[in-house]
C-alpha cells in the first residue's frame, strides 16, 4: 500500500516512510491509496473474536504487503492486554468503555500499536529515533506508556507548567530511562510552536533523526478503527446497524470510524459531539469552516479550535459537504449540559461518567429527538471518570473508584526538565541530547 499526501496526489510514500515521518514534508496529511474492504463473512465472524484477533485482521488488510501476518499478530496481542467493553446503560443506548488501558484514556488503543509498529519499521537503524510530543495531558502519557523502554527510540514530551492535572503530571514524568518530560513555562500552544520549531531547524534535523507521535499519524489512526469492529461484535445478534457517537476534538477519533465503516463496517450513522469548540458541527451546518482559538472546558482534551483531521475527513467524503451531512449528525454541549447528562446518566442508569462521553450523550440524546431510536446508540467512552475526579465529584456528588494502575503512579516522584517557552532552550536541549 502507497500513503500520497492529501496536498500532492503525485509524489508516494512506503508505510515506513508515512509512519516514521508522520507527517509529509509539504504539511498535508497522509492518505492510503486505498482502503482495504473485508468480506462480510470475515466481518460476522469478529462476533467470537478478542480484540487482538480484530485488530489482527485489520492491521493485516493494511500493514499485511509490507509486514509479515505473525509479526502483526503479535504486535496486537502484545498492545492489547485489555478489551474495549461495550456495556448497555438502558434500552437502546450502549458505552464502549474505550479506557481500560495503562493511562486510562482511549489514546492507549492508538499509541500502544503506534509504539510498537515504530520500532518495528526502526528497526536495524544504527541512530536513536527521537519523538517529540506537545501535550495538553492526555496524549503525552499514553504516548510515554505506549513507547516506554523501546530499544532505539527516545520520547520527549512538552507539557504546559501548570495546566495539565496533578494526576496527569505524574502520568507524564514518572517514566524514566527512555523517556523525557520538559516542563515548559507556557501554554500548550506554545509547547506545539517549540515541536513545529524543532521540525524546520535544520541543525537539528542534521544531527537528531525527529519523529512526531500527534493524532494525524497513521500509525496511530488505522488502530483506533479496531474498536469499531470490537464494538459492533458485542451488539446482542440481529441488531440494527448502530449510530456511533464520538466526543470530538482533533476529529482523528471520528475519521477511524468513518474509515471502519469504508472497510465495510455496517453503521448506520456517527454523531459528531463537541463541547462549545463547535467548528465542526458550525461546518455541517453552515458550509464554513471557520478555525479560531478554542476554549476552555471541563471536558479539556476536546479544547481544539483547528481540528487536524478535519482536511482528511472532507477528503474521504471526496469534499462532498451533502455526503457528509448524509452521515454525520451534529451536537454542541455547553458547559451546563455536559453537567446535565452527567447527572442524567447517573441518576437514570447509575453509571458514573466524565465530561467527554457526557458530551457524547448529549450527541446521542438529540440525535434520538429528531430521528428516533430504531438503531442502536453507542457512544465512545473516551476516559475514566476518575481521570477527571474533580468534575465528576463536583457534578455526581460520587467518588469514582480509583484504578490501580493511577493510585501508584500517583505516589511515585516527578522529574521534569523545567524550561521557558523559547525555542532557543529546547534545541540546547535537543542539541546536548544528541551527543550522548
Ligand atoms: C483526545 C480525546 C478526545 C478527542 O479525540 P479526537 O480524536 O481528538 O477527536 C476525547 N476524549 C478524550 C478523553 C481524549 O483524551
Amino acid at each position: 500500500m502507497r500513503y500520497f499526501s492529501t496536498k500532492d496526489p503525485n509524489h508516494p510514500f512506503s508505510l515506513r516512510d508515512a509512519v516514521l515521518l508522520g507527517l509529509p514534508p509539504d504539511n498535508g496529511l497522509f492518505m492510503p491509496e486505498r482502503i482495504p474492504v473485508l468480506p462480510q463473512p470475515m466481518i460476522e465472524a469478529m462476533r467470537s473474536m478478542s480484540l487482538p484477533e480484530i485488530a489482527s485482521i485489520i492491521s493485516k488488510a493494511w500493514f499485511g504487503d509490507e509486514i509479515p501476518a505473525s509479526d502483526l499478530e503479535t504486535m496486537c496481542q502484545d498492545a492489547y492486554p485489555f478489551d474495549t467493553p461495550l456495556v448497555r446503560l438502558r434500552d437502546q443506548t450502549y458505552m464502549l468503555e474505550l479506557f481500560h488501558g495503562p493511562t486510562l484514556a482511549f489514546k492507549d488503543v492508538g499509541a500502544r500499536f503506534m509504539a510498537r509498529l515504530m520500532a518495528y519499521l526502526n528497526k536495524g537503524e544504527s541512530r536513536k529515533l527521537t519523538i517529540l510530543v506537545a501535550t495538553s495531558g492526555d496524549t503525552g502519557s499514553a504516548v510515554a506508556s505506549g513507547f516506554w523502554n523501546v530499544p532505539g527510540i527516545d520520547v520527549v514530551i512538552l507539557y504546559p507548567s501548570g495546566k495539565v492535572s496533578e494526576w496527569q503530571e505524574k502520568q507524564l514524568t514518572t517514566w524514566g530511562n527512555n523517556i523525557t518530560a520538559l516542563e515548559v513555562d507556557g501554554a500548550f500552544d506554545d509547547c506545539q510552536r517549540l515541536v513545529k520549531e524543532a521540525f524546520l531547524d535544520p541543525e537539528l534535523r542534521g544531527s537528531l533523526r525527529l519523529s512526531s507521535a500527534n493524532s494525524i499519524s497513521i500509525a496511530r489512526l488505522v488502530p483506533q478503527i479496531f474498536y469499531y469492529f470490537r464494538a459492533v461484535a458485542q451488539l446482542p445478534t440481529g441488531s440494527a446497524d448502530p449510530v456511533f457517537v464520538v466526543p470530538s476534538g482533533n476529529f482523528g477519533n471520528l475519521t477511524a470510524g468513518i474509515l471502519a465503516w469504508m472497510m465495510g463496517l455496517g453503521v448506520h450513522r456517527f454523531v459528531a459531539a463537541t463541547n462549545s469548540n463547535d467548528v465542526v458541527p458550525e461546518y455541517l451546518h453552515t458550509g464554513e469552516f471557520t478555525p479560531r482559538a478554542s476554549v476552555s472546558t471541563m471536558s479539556n482534551a476536546m479544547d481544539v479550535g483547528n481540528p487536524s483531521n478535519f482536511w482528511r475527513m472532507t477528503a474521504l467524503f471526496g469534499n462532498d459537504l451533502e455526503a457528509m451531512r448524509k452521515m454525520i449528525f451534529a451536537a454542541t454541549a455547553d458547559e451546563a449540559t455536559t453537567a446535565r447528562l452527567m447527572r442524567l446518566c447517573w441518576d437514570e442508569c447509575h453509571y458514573l461518567t466524565e465530561p467527554h462521553a457526557a458530551v457524547g450523550l448529549y450527541g446521542w440524546e438529540q440525535y434520538v429527538k429528531q430521528n428516533g431510536s430504531l438503531h442502536p446508540g453507542i457512544v465512545l467512552g473516551t476516559a475514566h471518570p476518575s481521570k477527571f475526579i474533580e468534575a465528576v465529584e463536583a457534578i455526581s456528588g460520587r467518588s469514582p473508584e480509583v484504578p490501580a494502575a493511577l493510585a501508584e503512579v500517583i505516589r511515585k516522584e516527578k522529574q521534569a526538565v523545567r524550561m521557558r517557552a523559547e525555542f532557543s532552550e529546547l534545541r540546547r536541549f535537543l542539541l546536548e541530547k544528541s551527543k550522548i
